[in-house]
């Protein structure tokens, strides 16, 4: 159906896509924007003044009704807890009595950790560690408290969701690669959206998208940091004064790269703000006025494990509970806890140096980072145990697959079509299925391995 739904869109006219593109958006934004979205952006408005025992209070109640939650609603933690006295696990020092759930036992386990299947959103998330898509399931709240987390955030820094207008640049599938006008972004009409595809912010075309941002003005800006960086590297480098500028620009899903920031804001003359990318499993974390990342303790708990290891308990995972999760080493909770110049009640974290989630070279659109191709195995997270990209030359990438047993062929095509849209039809594909991924030898499994890079540092 939803292959359906894409040709119908791919075939009609550009004004026509813009119609469907914002009946859907009014479709999702019902579901997305509802009650508990609003109610809960009141509540963190009625809280951002609390003080530090007011925030572990709130944040220690939203722990034991979660964890009650779980364990009320999933068969996995019914059993996973059995033995322990849940009534003792009152603070954010207790959750250490609880046993940590390894990336492994979220796997095997995955159905009965599931606490309502049949009304749920699904979201694909994978471990760059382990190429294992997993299928997590959201419930609405988890999605409303999530976009309100967000939207509070912003509106910190002075950009209001729904009554501003936004612009965004997304590496969503949006164009049609049959398109022949040079027309590469599509409006969003009900939450006030222009959608910009990051898919051609090539040095080709980024006069042209700065042509359009002109001409629409938007309030503030969203993201992909790399395109951003294309789009800005244009404007600064034909001394190119906006008309207009944004509150705010805030990145999303791709690592902020320092270069990238200076050059943004630059551009823009208006602040870049970082939100850290690995949303559905993270609690929220992002970057306050004084350039600091912070976890939102109102979100979660993060805690750091004897071997570094990052463990978290994210209260917006109510569909398939997060506690305790072993997410790897990806963020750094410093165990000092300074407070932060701009006030903030909630712990600085900071990106660890081994962060690099992986990208591969392009021969015509440049480097894409892992989100643009994260569409192949988010498509078929059931039918995928395991997938990695590996890329020894310019002209081609192979990409190994281990299947379900409900691969099929159909799927390799469309796999080999979604590498030939994100990458350009200027390369080759070699998609292999294979009984067991390769192991390289005495390195720990990377999702995405690029060799060029490797050979190269300076690339
Ligand atoms: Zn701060």
């Amino acid at each position: 159906m939803r292959n359906l739904q894409r040709r119908v869109y791919e075939n009609a006219p550009i004004f026509l896509q813009n119609i469907l593109l914002s009946l859907d958006g009014y479709k999702k934004t019902k579901n997305l924007y509802g009650n508990i979205y609003y109610s809960h952006l009141i509540e963190l408005e009625n809280k951002q003044h609390s003080n530090a025992e007011e925030a572990k209070q709130y944040q220690e109640t939203e722990l034991r009704s979660f964890i009650q939650y779980a364990v009320e609603k999933s068969s996995f933690y019914k059993e996973f807890y059995k033995g322990v006295d849940l009534s003792k696990i009152q603070t954010v020092e207790d959750l250490k009595k609880l046993p940590i759930l390894t990336k492994e036992m979220l796997k095997n386990n995955i159905d009965s950790i599931y606490t309502n299947p049949k009304n749920s959103v699904v979201r694909t998330w994978t471990s760059h560690k382990t190429g294992t898509p997993l299928k997590l399931l959201f419930t609405k709240e988890d999605i409303q408290k999530k976009l309100a987390f967000r939207d509070f955030y912003r509106k910190q820094h002075g950009a209001v969701n729904l009554e501003m207008k936004r612009a965004s640049f997304s590496s969503r599938w949006l164009i049609p690669m049959q398109q022949q006008k040079r027309l590469f972004w599509r409006d969003n009409l009900y939450v006030k959206q222009r959608l910009y595809s990051t898919h051609y912010c090539t040095e080709e075309y980024t006069a042209l998208f700065v042509s359009d941002l002109e001409e629409y003005k938007p309030d503030f800006i969203d993201g992909l940091p790399s395109a951003l960086f294309e789009i800005a590297k244009y404007i600064n480098k034909h001394k190119i004064i906006l008309s207009f500028k944004p509150v705010a620009i805030f990145t999303v899903y791709e690592k902020l790269h320092p270069q990238y920031r200076s050059e943004i804001e630059e551009a823009f003359g208006c602040p870049v703000r970082d939100q850290y990318f690995s949303s559905e499993i993270m609690p929220f974390i992002s970057e306050c006025v004084r350039g600091k990342l912070h976890y939102n303790l109102f979100s979660g708990v993060l805690e750091i494990s004897k071997e570094g290891d990052i463990i978290v308990t994210c209260f917006t995972t109510q569909g398939t509970p997060l506690i305790r999760f072993n997410a790897g080493d990806e963020i750094e909770l410093s165990k000092t806890q300074s407070k932060c110049e701009c006030g903030s009640i909630h712990p600085v974290v900071k990106y660890t140096n081994n962060i690099s989630a992986g990208y591969l070279h392009s021969k015509s659109k440049g480097k894409l980072t892992s989100i643009y191709f994260s569409r192949i195995w988010n498509m078929f997270p059931d039918s995928i145990e395991k997938i990695q990209f590996i890329q020894n030359s310019m002209d081609s990438i192979d990409v190994f697959i281990e299947g379900a047993e409900n691969y099929t062929n159909s799927i390799t095509e469309l796999i080999h079509e979604t590498m030939e849209y994100t990458f350009g039809k200027d390369m080759t594909f070699n998609i292999r299925i294979v009984e067991e991924i390769p192991s390289i030898a005495e390195k720990e499994f990377q999702l995405v391995v690029n060799n060029i890079a490797r050979e190269n540092k300076c690339l």
